[in-house]
């Protein structure tokens, strides 16, 4: 039997920034993933760093959820001198389109609101200074509000960078270990159980998103799965300010982002409505490829014929209110939960740090009692039988 100071289960960016401040701080730590790191959405996603992303108007959400946003464009520009790892983090903006006369009214609204929390990082953009500044979108889009400091990073990298990191600093990483258990004795903590072997505790942090229901018996739907899908271009010439999110008809959110090497990413969380045990299923159909491949064309029509060249889905995990779930859990003593995370590469790596400060008891700069893992134990949680984005946009009404 191993002991450690913490265990970590779940080698995604949340388990990975975990173990890494965790190890910083001095704790002997061990990551234990069931496949390969990054295996889960950290490795499948299109990598925007959002800071506000949906249509929330409440000044105190803004707000609050800014707290976390704002030390996490800062930690990333800490991990780009500290880490052996290029990331490619690039801070080149984000859009939140506008395609109708409604919907420009509801963006200035809560543009007004941003205005009142002094949250200056933001422009709104009319119809013809958004296409001064951004010519290659389609003309369909009447206008956005700009983010400067939000922009794009390489989520494998960046996950694969923080377990090197860790690594140096003491940590073991178990690859290819499914935690089948975490063992629990009279209210507290002991260790988990993975592979036939017993890994020995007081402190384990379950990092592991949807999967999370498993392993901790009576968890139930607190973190739940959505399939969003992502394709990806022949790389093209630069083009301005990539990193975007619209609503086309009814029921798409497509965001879109260009890496380093000039490949265009398009995802989005369409497709048919699935049933829960289907949302893990990383096999596409060619309905899946043909959407993402149309949006790309619909949004960019001016690029002329560009290739796509792969195409691929992943498993986010969700919460009914759309925050993650960070801090201590109730299902015992010395259980620390972290995910839950929709859009988490805007989020992930600071609330992890404040994670690690509260596992350790130290000082926390902002806390996480927004985020409290037990705020849903008393909720029955039920999802519509079978769903897709739009289908839980207007379930949960607040995307
Ligand atoms: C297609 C797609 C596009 C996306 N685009 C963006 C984007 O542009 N911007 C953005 O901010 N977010 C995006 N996301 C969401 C983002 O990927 C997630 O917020 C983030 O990766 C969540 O990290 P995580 O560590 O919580 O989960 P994951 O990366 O899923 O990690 C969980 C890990 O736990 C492991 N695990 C589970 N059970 C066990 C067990 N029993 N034992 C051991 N290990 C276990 C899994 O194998 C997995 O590696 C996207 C997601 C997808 C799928």
């Amino acid at each position: 039997m191993k002991n450690y100071d913490v265990i970590v289960v779940g080698g995604g960016l949340a388990g990975s920034a975990t173990t890494y401040h965790l190890s910083l701080l001095g704790y002997k730590v061990a990551l234990v993933e069931q496949g390969n790191i990054a295996s889960g959405a950290s490795g499948r996603n299109g990598g925007q760093v959002l800071q506000c992303e949906g249509k929330d108007k409440n000044p105190d959400v803004l707000l609050g959820r800014l707290r976390y946003t704002k030390g996490n464009i800062k930690l990333l520009k800490e991990y780009e001198k500290d880490l052996d790892m290029d990331f490619q983090f690039r801070q080149v903006g984000s859009l939140d389109l506008v395609t109708s006369e409604e919907e420009l009214e509801e963006v200035k609204e809560i543009y007004e609101v941003q205005k009142k929390i002094k949250d200056d990082e933001v422009v709104l953009l009319d119809d013809a200074e958004f296409h001064k500044e951004f010519p290659h979108f389609a003309d369909f889009i009447c206008g956005a509000r700009f983010r400067w400091s939000d922009g794009n990073i390489f989520s494998l990298n960046l996950v694969n960078g923080l377990v090197d990191g860790s690594k140096k600093l003491g940590a073991d990483i178990f690859t290819w270990h499914k935690v089948d258990k975490v063992v629990i004795e009279s209210g507290k903590v002991k260790g988990v159980k993975a592979k036939g072997l017993r890994f020995a505790s007081e402190r384990v942090v379950l990092a592991t998103s949807f999967w999370t229901k498993e392993i901790l018996p009576g968890f139930g739907l607190k973190i739940f799965p959505h399939r969003p899908i992502c394709c990806i271009s022949e790389p093209y010439p630069e083009i301005r300010g990539p990193a975007f999110e619209v609503v086309m008809g009814d029921d798409i959110t497509w965001g879109a982002t260009q890496f380093q090497g000039g490949h265009l990413l398009v995802g989005g969380g369409a497709g048919r409505p699935r049933a829960l045990e289907e949302q893990h299923d990383y096999v596409l159909d060619w309905a899946d490829m043909v959407r993402s491949a149309a949006a790309l064309a619909k949004i960019f029509p001016k690029l002329g014929d560009v290739s796509i060249i792969r195409c691929w889905t992943g498993t986010v995990g969700f919460t009914i209110d759309g925050f993650p779930l960070v801090g201590k859990s109730s299902f015992g003593e010395g259980l620390y939960i972290i995910g839950g995370f929709p859009a988490g590469m805007g989020l992930i790596p600071y609330t992890a740090k404040l994670l690690a400060d509260l596992i350790a008891d130290r000082e926390m700069e902002v806390d996480l009692e927004p985020y409290d893992p037990d705020r849903f134990n008393d909720v029955r949680i039920e999802l519509p039988e079978r769903y897709n984005y739009a289908i839980l946009e207007d379930y949960l009404g607040r995307l």
